[in-house]
């Protein structure tokens, strides 16, 4: 496996992006759950709740563990709430997920997708991402978005990954360097493909499996 093959299959984004400028002062708005400055998460936390956006019989997921990894992402596949340029997503162990009310409700985004997203086929909520192809760096983790839980203590997102394509969901190019900037304000690093030890993870995973690298 290539590693652009690692985050695409499946179509694009669907998501329509916020018009420029934001709040007051020209801010740059990156995520709701970002934009106040990033909350730590708390080393005792241990799981919490994640609900759909529905407000009647909602979806509701049940994570028995702290997720890791937790980042903005400018991808164009993760779910994003309305008006954010970025998602912000983490993994977590797959068995530590587990639909606990209205499963019916959830479809596959993307079957052919490398992340097969569990979305609300109400409101469009994607509930949790999973790898179904054993031999990808990252099977074993569900991709979830915290936010969806009112539960505190969260593991805080540690960097903004795929932060140039969020120009592939509509963000004008010269806004880049604002953008930038602000996610650097609030304490975090911007990448254009996930953190350096993720990507030497994956670089890892393939140098052993081509034989690179011994096994
Ligand atoms: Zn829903
Ligand atoms: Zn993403």
């Amino acid at each position: 496996m290539k590693l652009f093959e690692i985050f695409s299959g499946g179509s694009g984004a669907n998501y329509a992006p916020p018009a420029e400028g934001s709040g007051a002062g020209g801010e740059v708005k990156i995520h709701p759950a970002l934009d106040h400055g990033i909350q730590a998460g708390s080393p005792d936390f241990s799981g919490g709740v994640l609900t759909c956006h529905c407000t009647s019989d909602p979806v509701k997921v049940k994570v028995s563990a702290q997720t890791a990894h937790n980042h903005a992402c400018g991808c164009t596949k993760c779910w994003k709430p309305e008006g954010a340029i970025f998602s912000q997503v983490a993994v977590v162990d797959r068995n530590a997920v587990e639909v606990i009310e209205n499963g019916s409700k959830l479809g596959i985004i993307d079957e052919s997708a490398a992340i097969q997203r569990h979305a609300c086929k109400e409101c469009g909520v994607h509930m949790y991402g999973r790898i179904e192809n054993k031999d990808h760096p990252f099977y074993g983790l569900d991709f979830i978005h915290t936010e969806l839980s009112d539960d505190r203590g969260w593991s805080a997102p540690e960097f903004a990954a795929f932060v140039s394509s969020v120009i592939e969901g509509g963000v004008e190019p010269s806004r880049m360097d604002g953008i930038r900037a602000r996610i650097r304000a609030l304490g975090i690093e911007p990448y254009d493909a996930l953190s350096p030890p993720l990507m030497d993870a994956i670089a890892t995973h393939i140098a052993k499996s081509t034989g690179a690298l011994p096994a």
